[in-house]
């Protein structure tokens, strides 16, 4: 087994045995048999379950598939986050989060702050991070960020940060392990949300954190268990089986990204246009040296004129649900600044190309382009 293609159809799966699944089903259990001492793999439902072992296990070998690597996965994104965040940081300690990252990193910063943990923010265009390493216990990076799709350089930016004694962890959702690997590129965590690309088909909330140590990987794990923060077998078991199609979809949506970003370079109205493989973008020389080939993610954000006007945009669409998060098989679109949380223009587009054939879509688009811009 030698590139993701193949591996991502047999990741995680036990031994083939007799008149048994190739993918387990669903554990659905609170607590397990336990005579005597409370040893083992398996004692009690908050702290471990065989349906998590598989899926940790498959999700380690596409994020670290050379080297092994130690997966804890969480109930969401968010949790997966805060693991590392909480479980790393100490008061008096310091922390530079990006300052264009997902919309709930300020609600972190601020919860950080409230327990005396210093946060610096920068952006993540240019390295910018950089500036503020100094005297940092840890660097937290987006790239390619959300939903402003900057990038930036994770081993020149893990490099500068390890010399200073801190810890790295980069936010790897947008991409998924398919499209950078950041512990490749020298982070000490890969985090992600598994809600969006790696799952695929917007009906699980999962999140992950990947690390190569494994004194790290203790550190997020008890949080874990502390906090609850626990995935449901079904969830852990969906997750898993969606991980076969991944190479499939990352290819399919990121050409479709790719083309749809390239028939929108042409419309007059469009502002702002970004799609890391896009070869006039700002971030595409960089995102070609980190990034997979071919694999620049699902996302194209761009602005239109005004709210009224995107708003009509979306209206319009036939193909494309208005709908939050992205890297779903199928398209969907948000008028970002609605959720007041991003500094983004009020007619910026969240735009998350899915699986459909991509003329249709892109007809779809532009036909609902010059809808719009009708009034
Ligand atoms: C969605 C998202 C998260 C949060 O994940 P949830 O699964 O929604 O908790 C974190 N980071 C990025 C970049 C995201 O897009």
């Amino acid at each position: 087994m030698t590139d993701d293609g193949t591996r991502v159809v047999r990741s995680g799966l036990p031994e083939p045995a007799a008149h048994e699944p190739s993918l387990p089903g669903p554990v659905f259990a609170a607590h397990f048999h336990l005579p005597g001492d409370a040893t083992g793999p398996y004692t009690y439902g908050r702290d471990a379950n065989p349906t998590w072992s598989l899926l940790e296990q498959a999700i380690g070998e596409l994020e670290s598939p050379e080297q092994p690597a130690h997966t804890v996965a969480f109930a969401s994104g968010m949790a997966a986050i805060a693991a590392v965040l909480f479980s790393q940081l100490r008061s008096g300690d310091a922390v530079i989060l990006p300052n264009d990252g997902y919309q709930l990193l300020p609600a972190v910063r601020s919860r950080l702050e409230s327990y005396g943990v210093e946060v610096r923010t920068a952006p993540t265009a240019h390295d910018a991070q950089l500036d503020v390493l100094e005297g940092a216990r840890l660097l937290w990076i987006e790239t390619p960020s959300n939903p402003g799709l900057d990038v930036c350089d994770i081993r020149r930016l893990a490099d500068a940060a390890h010399a200073r004694g801190a810890l790295v962890a980069v936010d790897n959702t947008l991409a998924t392990p398919l499209g950078q690997r950041p512990l490749d590129l020298g982070a000490d965590f890969s985090v992600a949300s598994g809600t969006k690309a790696l799952t695929g088909h917007g009906d699980i909330l999962l999140g992950y954190a990947s690390t190569r140590d494994a004194a790290l990987a203790d550190g997020v794990r008890l949080w874990r268990k502390t906090v609850g923060a626990i995935p449901g077998p079904m969830e852990s078991w969906l997750a898993h089986r969606s991980l076969a199609t991944l190479a499939l979809r990352v290819r399919q949506q990121s050409a479709g990204a790719l083309a749809l970003a390239e028939a929108l370079a042409a419309r007059p109205e469009i502002t702002g246009l970004r799609h890391p493989g896009l070869p006039s973008d700002p971030a595409h020389r960089l995102a070609v040296a980190q990034m997979r080939p071919g694999r620049f993610g699902s996302v194209v954000s761009f602005a239109l004129p005004d709210k009224d006007h995107a708003e009509r945009f979306l209206a319009a669409l036939t193909l494309v649900d208005e709908a939050t998060s992205f890297g779903g098989v199928r398209s969907t679109a948000e008028r970002r600044a609605r959720w007041g949380g991003d500094a983004v223009p009020e007619g910026f587009i969240r735009f998350s190309v899915g699986i459909e054939d991509p003329e249709d879509l892109i007809a779809d688009v532009m036909r609902a382009l010059d809808a719009a811009r009708r009034t």
